[in-house]
Order: C-alpha cells, then sequence, then structure tokens
C-alpha cells in the first residue's frame, strides 16, 4: 500500500495544482474538498435509499415483510448471517471499482474508502476483518491484491481488527458470470479454507464488490465449520 499511498498522493497533488477540486464524477469545480460533489453524491446508487432484506441485503418490498427478510432467505438462509453494502454496482460505482482494479487507478480507492467509511466504521466495530481471498495466481496476474489494499487504506482511517492471512483461497475458480444458480454454488465449492484458527465469535468478510452470493455463501460456510458464530459481510458495492 505504500508504493499506491505515495502514487496517489502525488497523482493527487498534481491534478489538484492543475484541476483544483474537481468532482471525479461530473468534473465540474467542486467547492468542498471531496472527490465527489454534493450533487452527485446525492445521486450515487446508495443501497440505504432502498428497503432491503436484512440477510441478503437484496431489496425488498417494504410492505410486504414484517421480519424483513425476503422470502429466498426464509426459505434457504444463507451461511452468512448479514450481507451490507454502500451502493448498488452501478454508474459511477462500477467504473470507480474497475478503474482501481484493472487500470491501476489508485485515487479512485481512496475516493471509494472516503464515501464508504461512515457505513464501514459501523459494522467494522464489532468482529474480526478478513479479507474475501484471491487465488494467489489472480494475485500475481493483476500485480496487487486490492481487497487488501482496500481493507490496509481503511485501517489507516478507522481502527478495527483484521487479520489478512487467517482464510485462503485454495481453488482458483472460474468467473461466476454466466453461470446459473446451481453452477455458481459448484463453481466454489470447496474454494476456501481456513488457515488458522480464528478466536472471534463474529467475522466480517470484506469484499469490494459482490456479484453473486454463492461465492462469499461459501466463505461463510467455511467460517462457520470452522467455529465461527456469526457472519457478515460487507462490500462496498453489490449487483442487485
Ligand atoms: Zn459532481
Ligand atoms: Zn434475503
Amino acid at each position: 500500500m505504500k508504493g499506491i499511498n505515495k502514487l496517489y498522493k502525488l497523482g493527487s497533488a498534481t491534478s489538484r495544482m492543475i484541476y483544483p477540486w474537481v468532482c471525479c464524477v461530473c468534473g465540474s469545480h467542486n467547492k468542498g474538498q471531496s472527490a465527489v460533489c454534493d450533487l452527485c453524491i446525492s445521486h450515487l446508487p446508495w443501497c440505504f435509499n432502498e428497503s432491503v432484506c436484512v440477510v441478503c441485503g437484496l431489496p425488498i418490498a417494504a410492505n410486504l415483510s414484517v421480519t424483513k427478510v425476503c422470502g429466498e432467505c426464509q426459505k434457504v438462509p444463507p451461511n452468512y448471517d448479514g450481507l451490507h453494502a454502500s451502493f448498488w454496482y452501478q454508474s459511477p460505482i462500477d467504473k470507480l471499482i474497475s478503474g482501481y482494479k484493472y487500470l491501476n487507478q489508485w485515487e479512485n480507492a481512496h475516493t471509494l474508502i472516503e464515501l464508504s467509511i461512515e457505513k464501514f466504521t459501523e459494522i467494522s466495530k464489532t468482529g474480526l476483518v478478513v479479507p474475501m481471498p484471491s487465488h494467489p495466481a489472480r494475485v500475481r496476474e493483476r500485480g496487487f491484491n486490492a481487497v487488501f489494499e482496500l481493507i490496509k487504506a481503511l485501517n489507516k482511517k478507522v481502527k478495527f481488527d483484521c487479520d489478512l492471512n487467517s482464510v485462503a483461497r485454495t481453488k482458483n475458480t472460474e468467473t461466476q458470470t454466466g453461470k446459473v444458480k446451481i453452477q455458481r454454488r459448484k463453481n466454489v465449492k470447496g474454494a476456501f479454507t481456513v488457515v488458522k484458527p480464528i478466536q472471534n465469535d463474529h467475522v466480517i468478510v470484506f469484499d469490494e464488490v459482490v456479484t453473486t452470493s454463492a461465492t462469499v455463501n461459501e466463505l461463510s460456510r467455511c467460517l462457520k465449520k470452522s467455529g465461527v458464530k456469526y457472519v457478515s459481510v460487507w462490500a462496498i458495492a453489490r449487483t442487485k
């Protein structure tokens, strides 16, 4: 992260000299000192603007459930106990995340953290934060571990317990895109292992994006099998 921080600070300082406080979404001059202007912040695809299931975090009709648990979670409860995200994986959040992950746009990581920190602070107090592990081959390919770096950057701003090495991905799974539910479950089955004993009863799995919940569900199964009692998932963004 040192490298990323240095690059970001350098890039940010330089860009601020040339384009002082320009909103990274609409490009207008920003009176505040945030990477996103106030108008764009209010139009971001925030999850908390909608009524969601308290377990899987997907939209739920506000008037349909007293328990706030969707029909799917009532029928087949997932292995995690709650899935929370700041944003729906929609524009401009999708572009900010893919720019960070695939185009080395480090400043996007800082923008995403800045936007999500309030929601994350609430949940991070209650347990041990672990990353959604990536397979070593994927990390080598990309050159850095996107989730590790986000957790490390967040932990510099908010103090929380985290362990980056207690869980590992032992199976380099194919992408879940284009697979139906049963294939997604099969694809990630046995993909994770708990490398060292976890003392905390509550583990918070951190991921930058949750596209299908099959992967976090399998990791949660693995954590619970190892003795963890309560698993929550926290993502910057998730697909609807
Ligand atoms: Zn703007
Ligand atoms: Zn649900």
